[in-house]
């Protein structure tokens, strides 16, 4: 009898343990009631609205960002997105330069490149509180790595651990590159799963397009929430299909990205009041920015 009893409690402990690992053992997965959870921890006043900005674009048929899709043309944008507190901004991503451009995607091919609006990003970068990355390629880090302004962003840049080591070891370009002294200059921070970041505000870990990839989930004063995915998807055909990218000259995680796909997929079919926003999907930013559910310029 007794023994029968402790054989239980052993069965019992190893479900319990067994279940605290699965995130992690049997590939990613998010809660959204945990994630909506997390973004009233932190207390203040919540963001008035999202603005993007599109500084240069990339020219690739639609069957590289979706698999399967036809060879039609379609215009990746390259973007900056301006969180708009009441009493100040938070930049996500920061651009790239226009030698960055040239390398890469087909920027060396003459696919355009919009130095106004990156001026207007280094303008909004150097205004803003705090910046933070959607993930460490260069289209989205390069504003902070090479920039004349390095002294002034570094102390109010956000990197992520997994971010600043992907830098360190492993940089998209070898350009990119940033020594173990080099990453001391920005602030770097951890975290499990979810992160409370700033007031209606938080991070949720999705390594997959690459190790340092997060989404940001942000709940604006009027009750409207978005979730900025960054580039697990490029295009939001991958959402609403739930098929991700067939593009030879990345390397993701397929498993997790899979997953992250599959949970978004979920969300876009049952969250009306959530708005997913690709990083890249111009179409997508168009609509949203017709629809005033984006502001179209940084200010
Ligand atoms: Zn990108």
């Amino acid at each position: 009898m007794i023994r029968r009893a402790f054989l239980v409690v052993c069965l019992a402990l190893l479900t319990v343990s067994l279940r605290a690992q699965s995130p992690a053992s049997t590939g990613w997965s998010a809660n959204i009631a945990e994630v909506r959870q997390v973004a009233t921890l932190i207390p203040g006043r919540k963001p008035l609205r999202i603005n993007v900005l599109k500084f240069a674009e990339s020219h690739r048929t639609k069957n590289f960002s979706v698999k399967g899709e036809a060879a039609t043309p379609s215009v990746q944008a390259r973007t900056v997105f301006q969180v708009v507190y009441p009493d100040g901004t938070v930049m996500v991503d920061a651009g790239m330069d226009v030698a960055m451009h040239k390398q890469i995607g087909r920027g060396a091919e003459g696919e355009p490149y919009f130095p106004q609006q990156a001026q207007e990003v280094d303008k909004a970068l150097r205004a803003a509180r705090a910046i933070i990355f959607t993930h460490e390629h260069g289209d989205h880090v390069t504003g902070v790595i090479r920039t004349p302004y390095l002294a002034e962003l570094a102390p109010k840049t956000i990197l992520t651990w997994a971010q600043v080591t992907t830098l360190e070891t492993r940089p998209q370009f070898p350009d990119l590159k940033i020594t173990e002294e080099e990453a001391q200059r920005y602030h770097i921070i951890d975290y499990d799963r979810y992160m409370a970041f700033a007031p209606g505000w938080t991070l949720i870990k999705a390594a997959g397009h690459t190790p340092g990839s997060q989404m940001m989930f942000i709940t604006l004063e009027s009750g409207r929430e978005y979730l900025l995915i960054g580039d697990t998807a490029w295009h939001m055909d991958s959402v609403r299909k739930n098929v991700g990218k067939d593009a030879p000259w990345i390397t993701e995680d397929t498993a997790a990205v899979n997953a992250q796909l599959t949970w978004l997929n979920g969300l876009y079919n049952s969250e009306k009041n959530l708005v997913i926003v690709a990083s890249h999907d111009d179409d997508e930013h168009k609509e949203l920015i017709a629809k005033k559910l984006l502001g179209g310029k940084l200010e």
